[in-house]
């Protein structure tokens, strides 16, 4: 998952491959100096684009370069020669979603394969959300995919199937379209000369015009989604907002850009500051007077746009000091006890119990292994009982917590959540048939396993149990177990056999 693209809602959103983001404020809270009649002051002429003739030359250059660079991606080949207006914008849609928070690499895949099975709205509104969770595991974020449908059978329900055709009602009516997805949508689509901000555009507006204040910050975003629209060009819109995305994602990257391949190099202005300062320096050496005077901010006085002042320009940051990195919230820290539950099934095939999580919240409507939250601080042995109770109260049925044997640990990083799960497994013999009340749960072979509506995280965790189980049968490696696995009930069972059911299912009140 790349790192730009985040939180479209809260300003800037994904980046990976491409930096997705769209950015949205209120504009509230400029410290800028006031203009008479208190409104904040107009940007210095340094953050602006303040010459026609330079923003015409740049939109030149950057179509230019588009046209002859740009990578071929399925959904651009769609947008140019599918005719139909609905068709082609839902094609943008579907792209757009799914390239927040992911990286264009992993996107195309998912993208070619969603694009097959639903070639229009009606067939998306028609479709199942288990149907959709199963094609969207292992993308991550799965609300996305969530919305897309509902949003899509909004469009055939309330709308008569026809696309909003403007990014302004694209926004207000389609649930989960953002500024930026809407933007997106009608300039490729429609040919609206509307502009996109995401994390990509973000980085390449804050180098062209040195804005090194905080670009999550509301008066900033609005400042750069002014700036996308007015430079926006006005008979190829689309390409050119995928032109400046493309220039962020291959060349203006977020480490190492590569300011000589650039396009608009005569335009960036963070690229002339740098080399004022190399000049400076070089004359300072010869031990000649400066000819070029010191390199400053915008000489405006608490400018919004500048950094701040406790976080000036970094020489050896050369033209990555913009934009300014947003401070990182730090991620919620869980663990969750989670049990494999396996079994022989009917061909011999070893089969999997999982269980379908509520429709709403976190991964919703997924499938899982029967898991459970830990409160923090637990020791080892009360995390087994709390997982037995879990498992006893779920399937009905007594179990001993010594008959869960540990397997090891998983860690999974969601966008907000540092999430490890603690893995067991439960043998479980062939016949015995659960009385599974609470949640929908089926069993499935690993093979089915691997297709089903399961996140990344679900099939880390099946793959830690097979590596424990490969360690512990590996006749020269022994048992790596990291924790908790002292000798008992879990240890007797060999790889690969299964306990009976009346090995660790003991009534709590023998009669
Ligand atoms: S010159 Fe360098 S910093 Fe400026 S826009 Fe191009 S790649 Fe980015
Ligand atoms: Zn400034």
């Amino acid at each position: 998952m790349g790192p730009l693209r985040a939180a479209a809602a809260r300003g800037l959103r994904r980046g990976g491959g491409r930096g997705r983001g769209a950015a949205t404020g209120a504009g509230k809270g400029s410290k800028g100096p006031a203009a008479p009649g208190g409104r904040p002051a107009p940007p210095a002429a340094l953050h602006l684009f303040g010459d026609p003739a330079e923003v015409e030359a740049l939109r030149g250059r950057l179509l230019a370069w588009y046209d002859q660079s740009k990578r071929d991606l399925p959904w651009r080949a769609l947008a140019v020669i599918e005719p139909d207006v609905n068709r082609r914008a839902y094609a943008v849609w579907v792209s757009e979603i799914m390239l927040q928070q992911t990286q264009v690499a992993t996107v195309i895949d998912y993208y070619n394969r969603w694009m097959q099975k639903w070639p229009t709205l009606q067939a998306l509104a028609e479709a199942s959300l288990e149907e959709v969770n199963e094609l969207w595991a292992g993308l991550g974020y799965y609300s996305r995919g969530k919305r897309l449908q509902e949003a899509a059978r909004k469009v055939v329900s309330e709308l008569a199937g026809e696309m909003p055709r403007t990014a302004e009602e694209l926004q207000k009516l389609l649930p989960g379209v953002g500024r930026y997805t809407a933007g997106a949508i009608a300039s490729i689509s429609y040919g609206q000369a509307t502009g996109v901000v995401d994390g990509n555009v973000i980085r390449v507006l804050c180098r062209l015009r040195c804005i090194g204040a905080d670009p999550s910050s509301p008066p900033v975003i609005d400042r750069l989604w002014a700036m996308a629209n007015a430079l926006v060009d006005r008979s190829r819109p689309g390409d050119f907002n995928q032109a400046l995305m493309e220039l962020g994602a291959t060349v203006c990257t977020p480490k190492a850009p590569l300011c000589g391949e650039c396009p608009v190099k005569q335009h960036c202005r963070a690229r002339l500051r740098v080399e004022k300062e190399l000049a400076l320096a070089s004359q300072k050496l010869l031990g000649k007077l400066p000819p070029v005077p010191d390199v400053e901010d915008c000489a405006v006085g608490d400018c919004p746009l500048c950094p701040p002042a406790a976080e000036p320009w970094d020489s050896s940051l050369g033209v990555t000091n913009f934009p300014r990195k947003a401070a990182k919230k730090q991620p919620r820290v869980e663990q969750t006890a989670t049990c494999v539950l396996e079994r022989r099934g009917r061909r011999g095939a070893l089969e999997y119990l999982i269980v379908q999580r509520p429709s709403s919240g976190l991964l919703a409507g997924l499938w899982e292994f029967p898991s459970v939250p830990l409160a923090p601080g637990l020791q080892q042995e009360q995390q087994r009982e709390v997982l037995r109770d879990h498992l006893q109260a779920w399937m009905g049925l007594p179990v001993a917590a010594g008959s869960l044997r540990f397997m090891g640990e998983v860690v999974h990083v969601f966008s907000h959540i540092h999430q490890t799960y603690v893995v067991y497994s439960l043998p479980l013999d062939g016949d015995v048939t659960l009385d599974l009340a609470s949640s929908p749960s089926r069993w499935v072979t690993e093979e089915e396993f691997r297709a089903s509506a399961v996140s990344t995280a679900m099939k880390k965790v099946l793959k830690a149990c097979e590596r424990q189980r490969g360690e512990e049968s590996g006749p020269a490696k022994g048992s790596k177990r990291k924790r908790g696995a002292k000798p008992g009930a879990g240890d007797s069972t060999r790889p690969g056999t299964q306990l009976s059911l009346c090995a660790f299912l003991r009534a709590p009140n023998p009669p």
